[in-house]
């Protein structure tokens, strides 16, 4: 116990600690190639190396940093490897780990601009740079009539989306009233279940969520929506929000968001756009192709804690008229009047969120764009892409693998032409090595693997001994199989 009763870290003991706890990141991350990608542990492991009392007294933070490196580190499944080639990335950089620090440092919480000034508008100066750099329509820009703000997680951004979109649909008389079941919402089958969530949690009701057919490329039929919005209207139900994906998780599948925005244009109804993963790839112009019709769409999202090097959470959530989103989260009781909020002239950013409280994660965003600068974060993309492409060369090439859709961006699906059985063998022998991680998914009803590359430290010659492991595994399993 330290001889200070109050045992708090003074700011010379702070100082030594953090220079302990920065070098233990370093180091963590000069290795972090070298660990099994995938955790090893069983459930209940982790929590069995802890005491099952909390410590009476103060622990030595030496103590503590020694724990983390025996007791916590096995039950890490190492999404900053370079070997990380599962589910979407979560890729993390060092100046946005530095930002996140700081920001815990500031300990802000900016939950009204009077709360603290710089917190707001750095991230309306940032999310404005961000449109500009993605060359998102002038509407969602601050200085148009909407203007974008960071969420936790496309997950909130749709919720938020939602919950505007249903107020705008009734007048504002579903947060007075409920909305009585008559709302009926729209997606394709291939969207994330983020949608679903947030129809059941905005009360719009599972049963009224419309999932639309994709064709063969995954992408939503604009011609079966305008249909089904037609059928539901005659059926006396209020269409009133769709949302399109640019790049679906499970197979990179892009929405033709022109079509679907005319429909929704014509039809009045609210268009809510997902590109968590992929959007990041509209900082190169020759990507932008992807996102054409985006002008259409009453929000947008995308996730810098996927695919731009900004560890999580960081979503950026835009809108093109930020009146409805505001007035349907809005909430000012008397202990948050300020004069700044009455004289119309400030961001509040509490009511363009469902929390109340929010942290500053726009200083991690602003050292990312200021270290890697625009160019920086293209070359990136490029290079994941590129490495992605040939990855996707090398399958073709093999005749035992076939590709399960051509891949547009990073995410490559394929799969052995063994059958279902052989590819979970496949997958759970490599995943088990310890030497790589990537997941599954279904595509034309059949087992398919997910090949994202998109790790912050990726290089060329981990994509090779991926494919390397890939094709000995596979071999392996083939010949054991012939031989039963
Ligand atoms: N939308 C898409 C297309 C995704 O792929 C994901 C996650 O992978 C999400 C939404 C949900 O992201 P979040 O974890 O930020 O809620």
């Amino acid at each position: 116990m330290p001889e200070d009763k109050s045992c708090h870290m003074r700011p010379a003991e702070f100082r030594r600690l953090g220079y302990a706890a920065i070098d233990w990141i370093a180091d963590y991350y000069e290795r972090v190639e070298s660990l099994p990608v995938l955790s090893r542990v069983a459930p209940g492991e982790i929590r069995a190396m802890l005491p099952a009392r909390p410590p009476e007294r103060g622990e030595p933070f030496e103590a503590v940093l020694k724990d983390l490196g025996e007791k916590i580190l096995p039950g890490i499944t190492h999404w900053q490897s370079p070997n990380f080639f599962a589910y979407f990335p979560a890729n993390a950089s060092g100046p946005a780990i530095l930002g996140d620090l700081i920001s815990s440092g500031l300990g802000v919480q900016g939950m009204l601009w009077s709360t603290s000034p710089a917190c707001t508008e750095l991230e309306t100066h940032v999310l404005d740079w961000m449109a500009e750099m993605l060359d998102l329509p002038p509407d969602f820009r601050s200085t148009g009539r909407g203007g974008g703000v960071i969420q936790d997680s496309a997950s909130s951004a749709a919720l938020c989306a939602l919950i505007a979109a249903r107020e705008r649909a009734t007048g504002l008389a579903s947060n007075e009233r409920g909305c009585g079941g008559r709302l009926a919402a729209y997606t394709s089958t291939q969207a994330h279940s983020s949608i679903e969530k947030g129809v059941k949690v905005a009360g719009i009701g599972r049963a009224n969520l419309r999932l639309i057919d994709v064709d063969a490329g995954m992408a939503l039929q604009p011609e079966l929506l305008a249909r089904r919005i037609d059928e539901d209207r005659r059926a006396g139900l209020l269409p009133f929000f769709v949302a399109a994906t640019i790049g679906t998780t499970s197979s990179n599948g892009m929405d033709p968001i022109r079509a679907i925005g005319r429909i929704c244009r014509e039809q009045g109804l609210w268009l809510h756009v997902d590109g968590a993963m992929a959007g990041t790839a509209a900082i190169c112009p020759e990507f932008r192709h992807l996102q054409d019709g985006l002008e259409f769409a009453d929000s947008y999202c995308f996730n810098p804690h996927k695919w731009m090097f900004t560890n999580f959470d960081c979503d950026c959530f835009y809108v093109g008229d930020r009146r409805p989103l505001i007035q349907a989260l809005s909430i000012l009781p008397e202990y948050l009047r300020n004069q700044a909020t009455e004289s119309g002239a400030v961001i509040d950013y509490r009511d363009w969120q469902i929390p109340l409280g929010r942290r500053f994660r726009a200083l991690k965003l602003w050292f990312v764009i200021r270290h890697y600068g625009v160019e920086g974060l293209r070359w990136h993309v490029r290079r994941h892409v590129e490495l992605a492409q040939e990855f996707a060369r090398w399958v073709q090439a093999d005749p035992r693998f076939e590709l399960a859709v051509p891949p547009p961006l990073n995410l490559v699906c394929f799969r052995h032409r063994g059958g279902d059985a052989l590819n979970q063998a496949l997958m759970d022998r490599l995943n088990g090595g310890g030497e790589l991680f990537l997941t599954h998914t279904r595509v034309q009803d059949r087992m398919t693997l997910r090949m994202c590359i998109g790790q912050t430290q990726t290089e060329k010659r981990h994509v090779e001994r991926a494919w390397r492991r890939i094709r000995e595994t596979a071999a392996d399993l083939e010949s054991h199989q012939a031989e039963s």
